[in-house]
């Protein structure tokens, strides 16, 4: 099996964490809601779309730092009741192979290039973004909403 160029980077189990924690304090800006439809809340920590019935975190997440221009801070959603983190991480993952924006950043937050997956494969739009060599990684979003899904890095 030819292996794969690209790392999939999920959520990571302490900002998900925390973010559960926060919610169960109140935070208005950590809001816990019941799942009413297919494929409408990603958590970006297991990287799955929630169930209906799931309850799901949604709250804010800083994607890109401050301190540069590209800054980006945005909803994300997590499993309100714990998940376990996604572990292809040598594999795309399957639940997010259409309706996806594919961001490629240097090393100083710069959006250097992006490219849509509309029936493409989006593991050859990964590797196309990485044969920049300028590229550092790739934040994969909603196509639609533009909220961030997850990071790609190189292998
Ligand atoms: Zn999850």
């Amino acid at each position: 099996m030819k292996r794969s160029s690209f790392h999939i980077v999920p959520l990571p189990t302490e900002i998900a964490d925390a973010a559960r924690k926060t919610a169960k304090t109140g935070a208005r800006d950590h809001a816990v809601i019941t799942v009413d439809s297919p494929e409408s809340s990603p958590c970006r920590h297991c990287l799955q779309w929630a169930k209906p019935g799931e309850r799901v975190v949604l709250f804010p997440y800083t994607a890109i730092p401050s301190g540069q221009p590209y800054c980006e801070t945005g909803p994300i959603f997590v499993h309100a009741d714990g998940c376990k983190p996604y572990g292809a991480t040598n594999e795309y993952p399957t639940d997010f192979r259409s309706g996806r924006v594919f961001r490629a950043y240097d090393s100083n937050y710069n959006i250097i290039d992006a490219q849509v997956v509309d029936g493409s494969e989006p593991e050859v739009v990964i590797e196309n973004l990485f044969q920049n060599p300028e590229t550092a990684f790739v934040d994969v979003r909603s196509v639609t909403r533009g909220c961030f899904t997850f990071r790609v890095q190189r292998a």
